[in-house]
């Protein structure tokens, strides 16, 4: 299978403070894999150091076999990669399709804007509905939705999202979850995700990584890693 991204012994942080140590991972095309752990953990830090946010001090960031550490961040979207940052950073004060319009920024998806309008329109029809309406008036569950709209009309080929969860009533938080499989599934796209609630994510992705105090602590299949007690335990809050 071919990896969409291949991280080697990367570490960044901001300024003289370190917060990625030495991580090591690859993300398959056409799978979900999630990097799952504890607040503060360094999962933001890592998405922030692939999008070109935060520079890495040392290692290795392969797109598609091609090096991409250190490249700044506007080149992200027009190479493929497309971030839903956490709490969506949307535009409160524009509406719905301004927001949208504003994720075909770059001149590839900006061609194919109108295209990519209409399929994100029909997989979330509520955005349809609520087109004319200011972002900021919609609620949690669809902000999620835009937001991971928006970041879709850039046309990507690997979609980065943070913490998609978070602030999310627990049934919203199973929809979302289902939307973005099924997402994953009709555009064959490969996904990245990062959560704090291990257990929706470990049973969303193929594959997992395990991050503590900035370094990856254990990787397995998602089914795996949900039966392992040492996770139960640590992330689960199972007992044996
Ligand atoms: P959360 O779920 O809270 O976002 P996280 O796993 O994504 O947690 P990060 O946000 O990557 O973790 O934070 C990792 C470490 O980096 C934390 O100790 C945090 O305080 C620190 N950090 C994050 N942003 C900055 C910044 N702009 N300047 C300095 N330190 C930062």
């Amino acid at each position: 299978m071919t990896n969409v991204l291949t991280i080697a012994g990367l570490h960044s942080g901001y300024g003289p403070i370190s917060v990625l140590h030495d991580i090591s991972l690859t993300v398959s095309e056409g799978e979900i894999t999630a990097i799952v752990g504890a607040n503060g953990a360094g999962k933001s830090t890592l998405l922030l150091t692939l999008t070109g946010h935060v520079p890495p001090t040392q290692g290795s960031i392969k797109f598609l076999g091609k090096e991409i550490a250190g490249q700044p961040a506007h080149l992200a979207a027009p190479l493929g990669i497309s971030m839903v940052p956490e709490g969506g950073r949307l535009f409160p004060f524009m509406t719905v399709q301004e927001n949208l319009q504003l994720g075909a920024y770059h001149p590839a998806a900006r061609q194919r804007l109108r295209e990519t309008m209409e399929e994100m329109e029909s997989f979330f029809p509520i955005l349809a509905q609520r087109r004319t309406q200011n972002a900021g008036s919609l609620s949690g569950g669809e902000r999620t939705m835009l937001a991971i709209a928006r970041a879709m009309m850039a046309r990507p080929r690997l979609l980065l999202l943070d913490e998609p969860s978070l602030g999310l009533a627990p049934v919203m938080v199973e929809r979302v979850i289902s939307l973005i499989d099924n997402l994953a599934k009709k555009k064959k796209l490969t996904v990245l995700l990062v959560e704090q609630r291990v257990a929706e994510a470990l049973e969303l992705c193929h594959n997992a990584y395990i991050m503590e105090h900035g370094r990856i602590v254990k990787s397995g299949t998602g089914i795996a890693l949900a039966k392992d007690p040492q996770i139960q335990r640590a992330y689960l809050g199972l007992t044996d």
